[in-house]
């Protein structure tokens, strides 16, 4: 028998990742992307958004530098620079994945792939269009920002995470429709270069899908960084597209007008156009390609990974999704295990999570002991001068098998991947307590609360 031929539609996290499994495992790969490499998460979402905050993160240290014994007179941004920084950074991590898909002698193909039949896909390339048979298909085609037609997304003013992205200046007043995760970054790094934010968000609280306790605190945090928010409001339309601003009416009755407007009210699946129907792939009410934990589609021989099947819209689960579907089209048995996917947030104090709050686990039934460490107890963040924040750990009473834990910190989202090893591999509090952490780290926090979920943490008084 010849070599297994691969497919894979879309070169994101998800995609890219896919290839390089299938190709190690001996498969012949075509890698097939309509537009770049890396998808949204290289160049429209986690990396310029993490180098925008980088550089944010800069400035706000400069002018601090005086707390440091550093004499700084002035720090300023300059905006043009900070865009070309991130500009730089995805050129050079997308130069890495070309190095990567040779090294593998994945072929790249760029060209809009639609799906004829269970085993051809149809590209249509600049220059021509080409039927490529494979005996196995990868979809990877991720999400797109949702558009909802209350806005006129042709104005300049009406702007999705794409469009922002793109600025060539600073607004002066921005208005960030939904506070999830996208809206707080995006806020953070506007606040900090001087526009004046305010967020509007329908929820009850900001980043609606973390723990309560925290997003208060953040809630609190933005606001003494000067942003204005808005939870529990909707917003019901704009009253006004001025040549260089816009006026949002609320719910509530008030009338908001800023230079610009960012709605990042969520994603949908890019499963349009592909010829799932014609295939017969089974999509969900949303779009979403549905799939099993093996990452099959409803029909063999097809799998889909990432957005496109809903779910944890995360760059690291699109890629251990990728892994699984390449393990599988290569004939192994992979299946996905979504009990400890880490989820963060890169503000300012970071904020991580990852398997269950106190509360969602009482909600299954199980009966938790939370051990809390704060960072301000241990030495390393008061080198750091970065001392709010804490470690939540919640354990299972029974077993003392750690079961999630929330972190909102200094580096909270390196941290957090001790807590996804333990819950992943069923490790105990007394384990991580009784493993040996360098010090001075902010990684004995972790520890520290491990401890403290026996009530014997080491730095904290009762
Ligand atoms: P994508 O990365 O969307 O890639 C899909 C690719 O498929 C695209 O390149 C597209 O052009 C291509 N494609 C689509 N249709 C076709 C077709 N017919 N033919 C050929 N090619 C096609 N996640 C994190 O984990 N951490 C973060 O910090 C983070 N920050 C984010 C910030 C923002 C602003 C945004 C928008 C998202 C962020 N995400 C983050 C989410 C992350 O980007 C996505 O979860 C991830 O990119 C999904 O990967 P994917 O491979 O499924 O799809």
């Amino acid at each position: 028998m010849g070599k297994m031929k691969v497919v894979v539609i879309g070169s994101g996290p998800g995609g890219y990742v896919a290839s390089i499994r299938a190709a190690q495992l001996g498969a012949d790969v075509i890698l097939i992307e309509k537009d770049k490499v890396g998808g949204t998460c290289l160049n429209r979402g986690c990396i310029p958004t993490k180098s925008l905050l980088r550089s944010v993160e800069a400035l706000l240290m400069v002018r601090k530098a005086g707390d440091f014994g550093i004499a700084v007179k002035e720090a300023k941004p300059d905006f043009p620079k900070i865009m070309g920084r991130k500009q730089r950074i995805i050129g050079q991590l997308q130069k890495s994945i070309h190095q990567l898909l040779k090294a593998n002698r994945i072929e790249f193909i760029i060209g809009n792939a639609t799906l004829l039949d269970p085993h051809r896909t149809s590209v249509q390339t600049n220059q021509r269009t080409e039927d490529i048979v494979a005996d196995r298909i990868i979809i990877a085609t991720g999400s797109e920002p949702v558009l909802p037609e209350i806005f006129d997304f042709g104005h300049p003013a009406v702007l999705t995470s794409n469009e922002v992205l793109e600025l060539t200046e600073v607004p002066k007043t921005l208005l960030i429709l939904g506070a999830g995760v996208i809206g707080v970054e995006f806020a953070t790094v506007f606040s900090a270069l001087g526009t004046q934010v305010t967020m509007v968000e329908m929820m009850e609280q900001i980043l609606p899908t973390e723990d309560k306790l925290i997003a208060n605190q953040m809630q609190y945090i933005l606001e003494e960084q000067g942003i204005n928010i808005f939870t529990g409001t909707r917003m019901e339309g704009i009253t006004n597209y001025g040549s260089n601003s816009i006026t949002a009416r609320l719910d509530n009755g008030e009338e908001l007008t800023a230079e610009k407007i960012l709605v990042s009210i969520g994603r949908q699946p890019n499963s349009k156009g592909l010829g799932l129907e014609k295939v017969g792939v089974t999509v969900g009410a949303k779009g979403n390609i549905l799939v099993n934990e093996r990452m099959e589609s409803s029909v063999k021989g097809i799998y889909a990974i990432g957005d496109v099947i809903g779910g944890i819209l995360l760059a690291h689960v699109a890629s251990a999704e990728g892994i699984v579907a390449a393990e599988n089209a290569m004939g192994a048995d992979s299946r996905m295990d979504y009990s400890a996917v880490p989820s963060c947030i890169y503000t300012m104090p970071e904020i991580a999570s990852v398997g269950l709050t106190a509360d969602k686990a009482q909600e299954i039934g199980k009966r938790v002991k939370v051990g809390r460490f704060p960072f301000g107890a241990g030495s390393k963040a008061v080198i750091l001068g970065e001392e709010d924040g804490f470690v939540n750990i919640i354990v299972d009473q029974e077993t003392d098998q750690v079961l999630g834990a929330q972190i909102m910190g200094p580096h909270a989202t390196e941290l957090i991947s001790e807590v996804a090893l333990a819950i992943r591999w069923g490790i105990t509090a007394e384990q991580i307590g009784a493993t040996i952490h360098p010090h001075p780290t902010l990684a004995e926090s972790i520890m520290e609360a491990a401890h403290s979920a026996h009530g014997r943490a080491i730095h904290l008084s009762k």
